[in-house]
Parts: structure tokens; sequence; C-alpha cells
């Protein structure tokens, strides 16, 4: 395979993002080097996702597009991997003639030797078998981006929640813990490579350790809170029926830990919260958001919210606006709901019509643009912790009728803003910032989806301190 070229698309969430940098690290082991151009590919691997229809929808129509290249190129090897894979295996090869293999979402560890056989024999092969437990990572993947300062940690697969409406559970299997050992030696091993940013990633990251009698949770994050040389720590998704307030108790002690939260709450209604099998009330839920902001009182808080589900009533959409309203989120993710194959919802009855679930998602997105407005206007004056992830553009400025350079840079504060800032007089080849490094910013303007500012120059600009505190100016 030496010097073959790989192109992956990645589709879907953050564990697709992890899975498609385990993916590129074991093509890497066999000889295989990244290609950021699908035109000039040896091996285009698709890693789907089938969370939501449309997602599915865009994995295939990019298959289709690799069926004209393969006619072109008739020695391109295509792969499907991810969730959609592991949904509808032999199907895919069936329909898709031009695919050489299809592997689920636990058969990553599989795929040199899937490689080595097709290139042998010449064969097509359909892998969706579901190992009982994690394949740890023999190295550490080194496919990512030199300069990335961030990165993510899967700390567990699966789920054991079986949510009505989600396929999760079924290609993605049970849930499956990694031990606290591993992942400790893992972000270690990114820390001492650059890193200082991690994401850690589960379905349920609440739940880690519980089932295999592991530590957990804010135990992990205490460890991996205390490994040096990382600045920040975030993780992602909390189911809130497992919220522990050892979990809430952990963002006012631990100072690595980020100050922001994504807890899906899916609906204000009981009722739909009851047959979407979330296990919690929005009574419950509300007291969950006050104790957070008890703990911690400027963390910033996301959610998932799904418009539609079966048997929604006017009603209920209506609890969900006034939930919306009531917690003010720092910013949604708004889904129409779709029926998806093996999910008990889709026999529910009661079905939303398309065009009712789309005036739906445009009311909560109406709603949410204003509160985050709202929330950002609120941060003008206020100076914050930004780590420095990149330069976003370099800007010649025109300074007195003489041309100076300024560079934009970009990161993020500790509730996941996105802050971009003007560093002015300075040479292209030292800007006294480097990307990783912890700065002090003032927020000078606000957009619905970002803050710009200016560095905090002098002693108190550049700063090691890990939160986000915001400072009257
Ligand atoms: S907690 Fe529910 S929504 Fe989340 S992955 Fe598990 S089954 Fe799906």
């Amino acid at each position: 395979m030496k010097n073959k070229k790989f192109y992956i698309n990645t589709i879907g969430c953050q564990m697709n993002v992890y899975d498609s940098e385990q993916i590129a690290e074991r093509l890497q082991r066999i000889g295989f080097v990244m290609e950021n151009r699908v035109e000039d590919a040896d091996l285009v691997i698709v890693n789907t996702c089938s969370i939501r229809e449309k997602a599915e929808q865009k994995a295939f129509s990019f298959l289709g597009r690799l069926a004209k290249m393969k006619r072109e190129k008739p020695r391109l090897m295509v792969g499907v991997c991810g969730c959609v894979a592991q949904q509808e295996g032999q199907k895919i090869v069936e329909r898709m003639p031009y695919v050489d293999f299809v592997l689920g979402t636990q058969a990553i560890e599989r795929l040199p030797a899937a490689i080595e056989r097709i290139e042998r024999q010449r064969c097509r092969i359909v892998d969706v078998n579901m190992a009982q437990e994690i394949q740890e990572t023999a190295d550490i993947p080194t496919c990512g981006n030199p300069h990335e300062i961030s990165r993510f940690v899967t700390i567990m697969r699966g789920c054991d929640n079986y949510c009505t409406y989600c396929v999760v559970p079924y290609v993605r299997g049970r849930e499956t813990s990694r031990e606290p050992e591993n992942i400790i030696s893992e972000i270690k091993s990114l820390v001492a490579n650059g890193v200082r940013e991690i994401t850690l990633l589960g379905q349920n990251v609440n739940s880690y350790g519980q089932k295999q009698g592991l530590c957990d949770f804010p135990t992990l994050l205490k460890r991996i809170n205390d490994v040096e040389g990382l600045l920040r720590l975030r993780f992602t998704t909390s189911h809130p029926k497992d919220l522990s307030d050892g979990l809430i108790a952990a963002f006012r002690s631990m100072e690595k830990l980020c100050h922001h939260i994504h807890l899906p709450v899916q609906s204000g209604s009981n009722d739909v919260l009851a047959r979407m099998n979330r296990r919690y009330t929005r009574e419950k839920y509300l007291e969950m958001v006050a104790n957070l902001r008890e703990a911690c009182p400027e963390i910033a808080i996301t959610s998932d919210i799904i418009v539609g589900f079966p048997g929604e009533t006017s009603e209920d959409f209506e609890q969900t606006k006034a939930l919306i309203r009531q917690v003010e989120f720092d910013s949604l993710f708004a889904f129409i709901y779709s029926d998806r194959p093996n999910a008990p919802s889709g026999r529910f009855k009661g079905k939303v019509t398309e065009k009712e679930k789309k005036q739906r998602l445009q009311d909560v997105f109406d709603l949410q643009t204003g509160i985050t407005q709202k929330i950002h206007a609120s941060m003008k004056g206020t100076i914050k912790e930004v780590l420095v992830e990149g330069t976003s553009k370099k800007q010649v400025a025109e300074n007195q009728g003489r041309a100076i350079d300024a560079v934009q840079w970009t990161g993020r504060t500790s509730g996941n803003k996105i802050v971009n800032f003007i560093q002015n007089h300075v040479s292209h080849v030292d800007t006294g910032i480097q990307v990783g490094e912890m700065v002090r910013v003032r927020i000078e303007k606000t957009f619905p989806h970002s803050l710009r500012g200016s560095l905090i120059t002098g002693d108190s600009g550049h700063s090691l301190a890990k939160g986000d505190e915001s400072y009257a100016a």
C-alpha cells in the first residue's frame, strides 16, 4: 500500500470525527498517506451517520458521486463505515456495485486486514460484527493536524438508554466504558504532542464506568484535571437523568473543566419526554439547571430540541418554548423529528405534518436567536480568557496612511464561544501570540455566532489561567 492515498468524508457527530482519526491512523500504519482532494485518492471512505434522515441522505448522495469516479478510475477503492454501514450492511453492496467494503461501527480494528484481502483477492467485504469490548488504541492517532491544540478522546461507546427515537443502541451497541488508565495514557500522549484541550466523548458520559465498576465520571475528570500541560477539559454528551451532584460540584472545584455543559432536553413537555423514554421531567431538568448555575454562575448551557415528535401537540410545543424562555440556553441544536429504522417511535401514532414540523423548527430558531443575541450582548465590555486556536485571516489595515500588518486570531472562551480578535502592529514572523496559548480579550462587538474583541496586552494579556472569568471593563 506504500504511498497510496486515502480520503475520508466524515458525516455526523464528534464520535464519527474521532472514529475517522482511528481509521486514518490504521491506514497510515499500513502505508497509506492522507489526501485532501477526493479526486486524487486511491481509497475513499465515507464515515456515515444515521441519527437523522438528512445525514443518511448526505452519505448516499456522496456515494453517488463516487460511482461516477469509479467508472473513470476502476482501481479506486470505496468503503462505507459508521452507523449507516452498521444499519444497512449487505444491502449497501447489493445496491451499490462500486462499493468494495462495508465496515460497521465496531470493525475499525479489522480495516487493514479487510483492505489487504480486497487487494489480494479482488473481493468485496461486509463486516458488521459487533465486538463485545472496546478495541484499545495501540498507538496514539498520528493523523490529526500537528498544529491542532484541541482533540477528542472517546471514553465510552454505545448506549443502553433506548430513547424511543434513537438508533444509537442498535448501530453502536451496548454501553461499554474504556479503562481509566488507557484514557489517561492517551491524553498524556496527546498533551506531550502539543494538545492543550481535550473533549471527552461518550453517548452519555454521566454513566461512565458504572456498568463495569470502574471509577465514576467525576473521579475520571479529577484524574484528567491533574494531567500536567493540559489547559482545558470538556465533555459531551450528558444525559440529564444521570447528572450527578459530583459532576455539578466539579464545575466549581476543577480549574481545567470548562464552564460549559451540553445537556440535551429534547422537549419541554412531560408527556413527550415520557414517550421519548427520557426518564426525567421538565421540573427535574429545571432543577438541574438551577443547581448548575448555583455551583457555577457563569456556566454556558446548550441543549438539543426535537420538534414534531409523534403526538407532539401545539400545547406540548408551547411548553418546549416556555422551557427555552425560562432556561435561556446559550445555544440550541434543534432538529426535525424523522422516523429511523429500528427506532420504536417510527410506529407511534399522531405523526406531525412536515409543514408543521418546519414551522416549529423556525419558531425555535427565532426564539433562540433572540436569547443568544441577548446573552452575547451582555458580554460586551467583559474580559474573557481565550484559548488561541489559530489565525482566522491576515489583514492589511490602513493606519494614518501607512500600511500596517494586523493578524486576526480566533479562539474560544471556557463557555465555548468563538472569539475573534485583531492584533495590530506585529510582524508576520513574530506575532507574540502562539496557538495553544491562553490570552485575555476584551469583548467589543457581539454577533449571533461569535464575539469580537481586542487583546489585552502587557502583563495581564498573556495568562495561563484556565477559567472564563469575566471582569467588568
Ligand atoms: S441517550 Fe438516548 S438519544 Fe442519547 S444515544 Fe442513548 S438512546 Fe440515543
